[in-house]
């Protein structure tokens, strides 16, 4: 006879682990999980590669809730996930983002600014003399407004966050699985179990789909049902350059280059290449440095134009090209099977507030501590966008 789980969970980054966690430390639930994850080295997940920041800088309200969610996750995270009094340092930095809008971009900077405040969000709006007195190395030519995260925004380590959520869900009874899922069986409209690329068959009570930009679409499609959600490259490129500011914030050029400091180094990345197929290689895009990313940012800020590449890497958002928006839920035709993905540039960020929605919605058959509903597969089917503008 299988093996059986009452949850299987396919792919065991910062989605999968999250879920695996929450789901065995709810109260409400008591039940068998399993995690398979095919590269336990997670060298090619999102979660190893992300520039893992948080931000209360979103246009729907309910991304700005589930970033609160999971900032008072990662405030909390040394205590909360601690196992036997060792709880993880996920070297949190609230440095805040700093948007720069052009005169075409601060309509909708301050149409966003209105939404996070009405949320909650600690972010002020400067003009550039103010952003400027703030950050005296900005060139602020071409800069109409600026948004500043006062607090609640910055970075973290998110691989160390991944296998924190890993090590409390196996101190708590989960089962971790080198494996691949290749098949899900169904009868009717539940799933009974899924076939693993290395023979075995697993029988499980519930399905979840949380494979990332390399597997939640092919799994998805697996089970039948189409979900918009493709693999797109984005670069990362880390330099060394003289300190031009203790409290350096994630900046944000009205051009999409981004910048943030690392260590003793920074990371820049830019705005989507031209084109932008789905695709899963893993080759730099070199160029792009030396022709986007330098040139905008020595223009922002001109002590960049001495600096030093110290290497680069790249990984691959899982895009929702619908709207940019996560779609997390139940899989339309089935009553046990769920999904989290198109997390579209903010999934590290998002993983505690969905891994703990999710677990309430196997547990309780609804959500509770957050309504993520917003989230959920339907407004695809209707073809009811709920677009997100600020995606980086
Ligand atoms: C360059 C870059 C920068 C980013 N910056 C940020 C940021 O600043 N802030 C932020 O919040 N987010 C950021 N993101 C996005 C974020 O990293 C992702 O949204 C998030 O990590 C997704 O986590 P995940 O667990 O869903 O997927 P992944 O981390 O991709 O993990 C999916 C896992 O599933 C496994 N898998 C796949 N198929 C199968 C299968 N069939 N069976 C078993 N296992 C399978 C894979 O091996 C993988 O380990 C960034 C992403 C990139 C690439």
């Amino acid at each position: 006879m299988a093996e059986t789980y009452d949850v299987a969970i396919a792919g065991g980054a910062a989605h999968g682990s999250s879920l695996a966690y929450h789901l065995s430390a709810n109260p409400g639930f008591s039940g068998r999980v399993l995690v398979i994850e095919r590269d336990p080295t997670y060298a090619r997940a999102a979660t190893s590669l992300s520039l893992s920041s948080i931000r209360q800088q979103f246009s729907c309200a309910v991304n700005i809730r589930v970033a609160q969610a999971g900032l008072a996750f990662l405030r909390a995270a040394k205590e909360t996930l601690a196992v036997d009094g060792d709880g993880p340092d996920l070297h949190f930095r609230e440095n805040g983002y700093l948007y720069l809008a052009s005169e075409a971009g601060a309509e909708t900077l301050r149409a966003n600014h209105a939404v996070q405040t009405a949320e909650g969000a600690d972010i002020a709006l400067l003009d550039p003399e103010a952003a400027k007195a703030r950050f005296p190395f900005l060139n602020t030519d071409g800069v109409a407004l600026a948004a500043l995260g006062l607090s609640g925004e910055g970075w973290f380590d998110s691989y160390t966050m991944m296998q924190a959520f890993r090590r409390k869900a196996i101190s708590l009874g989960a089962k971790y699985l080198q494996d691949e899922v290749v098949a899900v069986e169904r009868e009717g409209a539940r799933v009974t179990g899924v076939r693993l690329a290395s023979g075995r068959r697993i029988g499980c009570g519930a399905f979840v789909n949380t494979a990332g930009a390399s597997g939640a679409a092919s799994l998805a499609r697996e089970m039948g049902v189409a979900i918009p959600v493709e693999s797109r490259k984005r670069c990362v490129f880390v330099f060394e350059a003289a300190q031009v500011h203790e409290k350096f914030p994630l900046l944000i050029d009205p051009s999409g280059v981004y910048v943030r400091p690392e260590g003793r180094h920074y990371v820049i990345g830019g705005p989507p290449p031209e084109p932008d197929p789905d695709c899963e290689d893993f080759e730099v895009d070199w160029p792009q440095f030396e022709e986007v990313l330098w040139p905008a940012l020595a223009a922002r800020i001109p002590a960049f134009e001495a600096l030093k590449l110290v290497r680069a890497w790249a990984g691959h958002y899982d895009l929702n090209v619908f709207d940019h928006n996560a779609i997390v839920g139940r899989l339309p035709g089935y009553d046990n099977a769920y999904l989290a993905c198109g997390f579209s540039g903010h999934g590290v960020q998002q993983a505690p507030a969905v891994g703990r929605g999710l677990a309430e919605l196997i547990a309780y058959g609804g959500y509770r501590a957050l309504d993520l509903s917003d989230f959920s597969f339907e407004r695809i089917a209707a073809g009811r966008p709920l677009l997100e503008r600020n995606v980086i």
